[in-house]
């Protein structure tokens, strides 16, 4: 069966969400089938033959392509406005291939210093391992940008709204930098999901996500996902991943697309309720700092709220008296679970400096924010008057 993608890009996001991409086998089941299986067999060796010369476009290994795969990266590319996506094992693998496929030794990599842990360890000590020049900045400094990117860079990466602080990056105006400093822009887009904002269109070219998160949402299964032009995915991506073998399971594209039929109903009870929380946070005197987009006192608001059609479910806030504050916080929480994951259905809370950013040096803490009292809130789709009711009680511990 030929799916007209061409016509569903024409398409409103939820339907999208739900029929993108959808290609049936002969067997015309509803839900999308799940191709477990590694390899695919050919009539003849000449068929094998074209097939690895490239005269004939068809399923070789899953290591490569897989069909199941292909639906996932073919719906999400469709709700990113992206022409073409790779999927990966998981955040990590599309963040680490979106910047290793492309970079050299002597090449100059820009970021901006507020980073998920593992995102800060790739710029900041593995890349540099290979050579690679990595200069991290003040990401909400467009003087700071201006400098950086005044002198030849090869890429530059930023997530925003950073993980855990929240901090919004001005993406047409760092991208505008960066391209005149002959770089290749890439976002990490995971706070902000494919819904709620789209660098693309603000002048980015690659972005990536962690599926793991908010797109399966519901705690099941690791993903990733690397979304560009098809002349990037095809020149850099997807050499990169065939030989190196980041390859995401079809049993977790297949958990990936049934997360995505949900995304758009599951953000918008997400943002309603951290707006909600928000809102209650902002009475209570007890907290030293709350950081929410979507809150006026948010020190980016302005820009997040023109960047961003909703602020999404991520709340950061400190405790006033440091760790043991903060976690005898936590530990009186009854409702909401510690863990470090985020964008799950269940309100999740952690302790960035003793967990997601313990690795960092105290120092390189404090530049982002990240005190010993300060805690990630991710928002969850329960009922938000009992999320309100435990963050009350706990408050008071
Ligand atoms: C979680 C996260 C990642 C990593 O994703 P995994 O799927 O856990 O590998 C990358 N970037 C950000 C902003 C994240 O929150």
């Amino acid at each position: 069966m030929n799916v007209d993608y061409d016509g569903q890009r024409h398409w409103g996001p939820a339907t999208q969400l739900v029929r993108g991409a959808t290609e049936r086998s002969q067997f015309c089941e509803t839900s999308e089938a799940i191709f477990m299986n590694s390899g695919y067999v050919y009539a003849t060796a000449e068929e094998a033959e074209n097939s690895f010369n490239g005269n004939l476009e068809r399923f070789v290994y899953s290591r490569f392509r897989n069909p199941t795969v292909a639906m996932f990266e073919k719906r999400l590319a469709l709700i990113e406005g992206a022409e073409e996506c790779r999927a990966m094992a998981s955040g990590m693998a599309a963040v680490f291939a979106a910047l290793a496929c492309q970079l050299s030794t002597g090449d100059r990599l820009v970021a901006s210093r507020a980073l998920f842990g593992s995102c800060h360890y790739i710029c900041a000590e593995l890349l540099p391992r290979f050579g690679i020049k990595t200069e991290l900045v003040d990401g909400r400094d467009l003087n700071a940008w201006k400098k950086a990117l005044s002198t030849k860079a090869n890429a530059v990466f930023v997530e925003s709204p950073s993980n855990p602080g929240l901090e919004v990056i001005d993406l047409p105006e760092v991208c505008k930098l960066a391209h005149a400093a002959g770089a290749v822009v890439v976002v990490d887009n995971v706070f902000a999901t494919p819904l709620l904002q789209k660098p693309l269109a603000m002048g980015a070219d690659v972005v990536v996500y962690s599926a793991t998160k908010h797109i399966d949402g519901q705690g099941r299964c690791l993903g990733g996902a690397v979304l560009g032009t098809k002349q990037f995915i095809t020149d850099k991506i997807t050499p990169f991943m065939r030989h190196t073998g980041p390859s995401l399971s079809p049993f977790n594209a297949w958990v990936l697309l049934k997360g995505l039929e949900t995304l758009e109903l599951r953000m918008q009870r997400h943002c309603d309720n951290a707006g909600k929380v928000a809102a209650f946070l902002e009475t209570q005197n007890t907290l030293s700092r709350l950081l929410y987009p979507g809150l006026k006192s948010h020190p980016q608001h302005a820009l997040a709220m023109k960047q961003m059609s909703a602020a999404g479910n991520v709340i950061a806030f400190e405790v006033a008296g440091s760790k043991t504050a903060a976690f005898r916080f936590l530990n009186a929480l009854k409702t909401i679970d510690i863990s470090n994951n985020l964008g799950d259905s269940k309100s999740l809370i952690c302790h960035p400096a003793t967990t997601t950013h313990q690795r960092l040096k105290p120092e390189e803490r404090a530049e982002v924010g990240i005190t010993d009292g300060f805690i990630r809130l991710s928002v969850g789709l329960e009922d938000a008057k009992d999320l309100i009711a435990d963050l009350q009680q706990a408050l008071r511990a």
